[in-house]
């Protein structure tokens, strides 16, 4: 069975003190309210990861993870942060290939392969996003648009590597939209990621692959999305700001 993962993408927000409060709410509300089989990860801002880690040091329920890393171990990379550095601190996740990291920052299926290896090879779980952009589902592409992803990042791996990857589905166009995929479409890509996974891993490790949507998802609309069979839980941008609605979608199982 695939694990139950609520993982909140802060992006570049929260200052340091809004860092802590959060952090220390979810953390306090997790315990209280959310059922012990429901993993949460607060994905921070680089700077928090140290301060946020250290206030879930006592609960075995609520993880840490970057929200990228570089592809390369150490060295003359000025401005950038290693995976080995966030081993460092024990952080638990990488969230790797967002649309905003492939749009802005020009990361490419090749680049990610490279980044999900430096982060495996560290000890960490890539939760690996995915998504095809408006006028490729208006297109009909959205299947080739995935594929392509998973293969070129992350279908290089050895089976035991690959069962430590958490695949993340975002269409793009629901990105902090407001316009949430229906949970027919989610469930018809995810369904159509495991095939994919099962093909080339085979169905026990497929079975086993946690498939987040990701997308305007927000209490309102978490129960049904985590209703379809292939959906394992979310990937939440705006709504993981705060901590009630965070809580709330964790509760949505
Ligand atoms: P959103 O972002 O929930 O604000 O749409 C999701 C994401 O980008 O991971």
């Amino acid at each position: 069975m695939a694990k139950k993962i609520v993982a909140g993408n802060w992006k570049m927000n929260t200052l340091k003190d809004d860092a802590q409060a959060l952090a220390s709410e979810v953390v306090n509300m997790a315990k209280d309210e959310v059922p012990t089989d429901v993993t949460l990860v607060m994905c921070t801002p680089y700077l928090h990861l140290a301060n946020v880690k250290s206030l879930t040091s006592h609960t075995s329920q609520v993880f840490v993870g970057a929200q990228n890393c570089y592809d390369k171990p150490s060295g003359a990379y000025t401005g950038e942060i290693s995976a080995p550095m966030l081993q460092s601190y024990s952080i638990d996740y990488v969230i790797l290939g967002h649309s905003e990291r492939r749009e802005y920052f020009k990361e490419t299926n090749a680049t990610l392969a490279a980044k999900v290896d430096i982060v495996l090879a560290n000890g960490m779980l890539p939760i690996f996003c995915c998504g095809e952009v408006l006028a490729e589902r208006e297109a009909g592409e959205q299947n080739t648009v995935v594929s392509k992803q998973l293969e070129e990042s992350l279908f290089h791996l050895s089976a035991e590597e690959f069962s430590k990857i958490v695949i993340a589905y975002e269409p793009v166009w629901a990105i902090g939209t407001g316009k949430t995929a229906s949970s027919e479409q989610a469930q018809e890509m995810h369904a159509y990621i495991r095939s994919l996974v099962k093909a080339k891993y085979g169905e026990a490790i497929a079975n086993d692959t946690s498939i987040l949507y990701g997308g305007s998802c927000k209490p309102s609309n978490a129960p049904e999305l985590f209703a379809c069979p292939d959906v394992d839980g979310g990937l939440i941008g705006g709504a993981s700001l705060k901590s009630r609605d965070f809580i709330d979608i964790a509760k949505s199982y």
